[in-house]
């Protein structure tokens, strides 16, 4: 830190992201990335529009949010597109929370959360999860602030059936439910289904995931035209050309083949089914994933031990140092021939602790 940091970052504890090792190649399943590369029409679009580079991006993404728009069933107006999620997630805690209105959210969940309070300067609070990490829409009833739900939930994978989280929007007219489906397309249901009921509801999701394309960073934010207008504002006191015209022309023309998508989605979840009953046979407890990762532990190897092990096999995946998680890891979902090569290793490090 220099000595002209300000003083009201001091404190600051900043988001770690997954590690992005350059030294040796790893199998990675430590950030959720899909295992597929976007098709080959994605990197052709990017090519065309690099001719533009010297022109600034279109600060609205029409084209993309017309595309977009049609895909969902919304209106263009309904829409905005961000740098990734992480900007959407940003652009709301800015633009809905404040003294009056703390972040809600559980104490297992998107670990940037509580960076995007902190660094946004808004009070949160943190309603515990239920002991089988379900979330409960009753312990929210008396809590009053701006709800931040990842579903399905990050790392646990556990995902809150719709009737849930309509009870959460019934209960709290006077404030936005943020719904973060990063995952949703690997086995949740999204809420988007609920946008033409529900004023207060805020959808955000992201490219990264499903769509292959976290290295491009393209997210978007669905909601009624007043909360949309609300995180333009944020945008355009930030960054209006907020998304790069590289991003814009990859987005759309992935968007225009999603069935590729859909079936690189088909397969990761078959992958899924699979890779849990292969641990499960080895002693592992996993939770019922909805997302492209799984969240599980053993007996053997607790804390950062299997981490640890892993690793040095040449194998990444993703352990968090909180309360309740400590003996967890979230392996992400790889090729069928990664997860292969993952529980034989898992298999080995077994059988020498015998
Ligand atoms: N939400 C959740 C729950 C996530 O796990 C992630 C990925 N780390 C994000 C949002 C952000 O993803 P991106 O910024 O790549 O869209």
């Amino acid at each position: 830190m220099s000595r002209f940091f300000s003083d009201k970052y001091r404190d600051l504890e900043a988001y770690t992201p997954g590690e992005q090792p350059r030294e040796r190649k790893y199998i990675k399943l430590n950030t959720n990335e899909s295992p597929y590369a976007p098709g080959p029409w994605v990197a052709e679009a990017v090519a065309r529009e690099a001719g533009q580079l010297r022109l600034y991006s279109d600060p609205e993404s029409a084209a993309l949010r017309r595309i977009l728009a049609e895909r969902l069933g919304l209106k263009p107006e309904n829409l905005i597109m961000t740098n990734g999620s992480d900007e959407a997630l940003n652009f709301a805690f800015m633009a809905f929370c404040d003294a009056a209105n703390p972040a809600l959210f559980p104490d297992i969940t998107y670990g940037f959360y509580p960076v995007f309070a902190r660094v946004n300067r808004v009070p949160f609070q943190v309603i515990p999860l239920r002991a089988d990490w379900t979330v409960n829409p009753a312990d929210y009833q008396w809590a009053r602030g701006t709800i931040f739900l990842a579903n399905p939930n990050a790392p646990t994978g556990l995902s809150l059936p719709l009737a849930g989280i309509e009870r959460i929007l019934r209960d709290h007219p006077g404030n936005v439910v943020v719904v973060d489906e990063a995952y949703v397309d690997f086995g949740g249901d999204s809420a988007v289904s609920l946008l033409g009921q529900f004023e207060n509801l805020l959808v955000i999701r992201t490219f990264s995931k499903s769509r292959s394309l976290a290295g491009l960073r393209l997210g978007f934010a669905a909601g009624s035209e007043a909360l949309i207008q609300d995180l333009k504002t944020m945008q355009y006191a930030t960054n209006p050309y907020n998304v790069d015209r590289l991003a814009q022309a990859a987005g759309a023309a992935c968007l225009e083949r999603d069935e590729y998508n859909q079936e690189n989605v088909r397969r990761i979840r078959e992958t899924r089914t699979w890779t849990r009953s292969a641990l499960t046979a080895l002693g592992f407890e996993t939770t019922d994933s909805r997302a492209n990762f799984l969240f599980v532990k053993h007996p053997a190897f607790p804390g950062s031990a299997l981490r640890d092990r892993l690793r040095e096999a040449g194998i990444l995946i993703r352990w968090f140092d909180q309360d309740r998680i400590r003996d967890w890891s979230r392996i992400s979902i790889g090729t069928r021939e990664q997860m292969e090569t993952l529980v034989e290793t898992v298999r080995g490090l077994l059988e020498e602790k015998k």
